[in-house]
């Protein structure tokens, strides 16, 4: 389906004009001392917008759950003092007036309230009338539908200043993030929204304080507007999100060491060709990480086989193997010959590693 929006380009006046727009601190705002300690720090290194969580949706009961709306004044105080602005996660109305009561600058919508449309018209419900900015992280899902008609439920009550947080994709087996970023998403989002801002959330996609560099500057080379940071004056100490926190000094070394690259070749927009080269890329690289994962596995199976006492080679799976991925290769529009090849040299290198695996254990012996 066609979307459009009704966008205004200026999200908050007088921090759009340098690539990245950089909203930081902490998970959860948790005392009084700690939100003034960080934002004081965060604005001393120049961060321009003040991130805290109030009410914090966590997937099991009983942890920390934010500490509601007495940490409103705490962030009132950070507005007094640094000048910062200052951001909110709301998932229902309620939150919705208190944050404006309180003076909020500009609000998001957290990746699982995204996934609930009726959460989110209730949010945008609240908003009617207003001029606030939002921002919309994707859903935990990866559907781009999900995300984009939460901005468009926004956009209907009237909100024009309005931003996309991409924040990466929950998935159920192990991986090297804590989300995975399938960055596909998010370029496909700014092909079909090319006026709305796309901020990168390198804190929830890595899970991982020391991974935060990288992703930032992935997302810088795919033209993401801003990053939003997690930051608290001591990670160690956080009472949620603690490994993925950064202090403001490291956070401050993370800016510094970000290659900003042009996005403009000479005086011309970014080509298409760039465009599609991109996603070319991007695509290589997962399906390489894919065949790691893969043979990592082979190398399991190998030590599982040496302990049962069976062959490597299993002939009856692997024409099994073979006759699926030639179906699924047909499903998919690809040749099955050509699959097939790709497969041959697959289960070549699998053998080859499981007999190595096989090789060190009776060595061992
Ligand atoms: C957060 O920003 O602290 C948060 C809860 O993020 P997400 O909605 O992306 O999980
Ligand atoms: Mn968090």
């Amino acid at each position: 389906m066609e979307s459009k929006l009704e966008l205004e380009t200026i999200l908050l006046p007088g921090v759009e004009s340098r690539r990245p727009v950089v909203i930081a601190g902490p998970c959860s705002a948790e005392t009084e001392e700690q939100v003034l300690n960080t934002a004081r720090e965060l604005s001393a290194i120049g961060v321009k917008i003040f991130r805290a969580g109030i009410w914090k949706p966590r997937t099991r009961p009983g942890s920390f759950e934010g500490v509601g709306s007495v940490g409103l004044p705490w962030l009132q105080k950070v507005k007094k003092e640094t000048g910062m602005y200052t951001a909110v996660e709301v998932a229902t109305a309620q939150h919705v007036y208190e944050a404006i009561k309180y003076g909020v600058d500009m609000l998001w919508i957290g990746a699982r309230t995204t996934a609930n449309p009726f959460a989110v018209q209730e949010v945008a419900d609240a908003l009617r009338g207003t001029d606030m900015p939002i921002l919309v992280k994707n859903p935990v899902n990866p559907d781009l539908e999900l995300w984009i008609g939460a901005l468009e439920r926004l956009n209907r009550a009237g909100i024009k200043r309005l931003g996309a947080i991409h924040r990466g994709f929950s998935v159920y087996q192990k991986i090297k993030y804590r989300n995975d970023p399938q960055w596909q998403l998010a370029i496909e989002l700014h092909r079909r929204l090319p006026e709305l801002p796309i901020i990168n959330d390198p804190s929830h996609i890595s899970g991982d304080s020391e991974l935060i560099l990288e992703v930032s500057q992935q997302a810088m080379d795919l033209n993401f507007d801003g990053l939003i940071i997690e930051s608290h004056e001591c990670p160690a100490r956080a009472w949620s999100d603690a490994k993925q926190q950064v202090t403001p000094q490291h956070l401050k070394m993370i800016l510094d060491d970000l290659v900003i690259r042009d996005a403009q070749i000479g005086d011309k927009p970014r080509t298409e060709l760039d465009e599609l080269r991109q996603k070319i890329d991007l695509l290589d690289k997962q399906i390489i990480e894919s065949l790691a994962a893969r043979m990592k596995i082979s190398e399991s199976i190998a030590k599982y086989k040496y302990e049962n006492g069976i062959t490597i080679l299993q002939s009856k799976r692997y024409d099994e193997i073979l006759q699926n991925r030639r179906q699924t290769a047909v499903q998919n529009n690809l040749d099955a010959d050509f699959v097939t090849k790709i497969y041959e040299d697959i289960h070549e290198e699998s053998v080859s590693r499981q007999n190595s695996v096989m090789n060190e254990l009776q060595n061992k012996k």
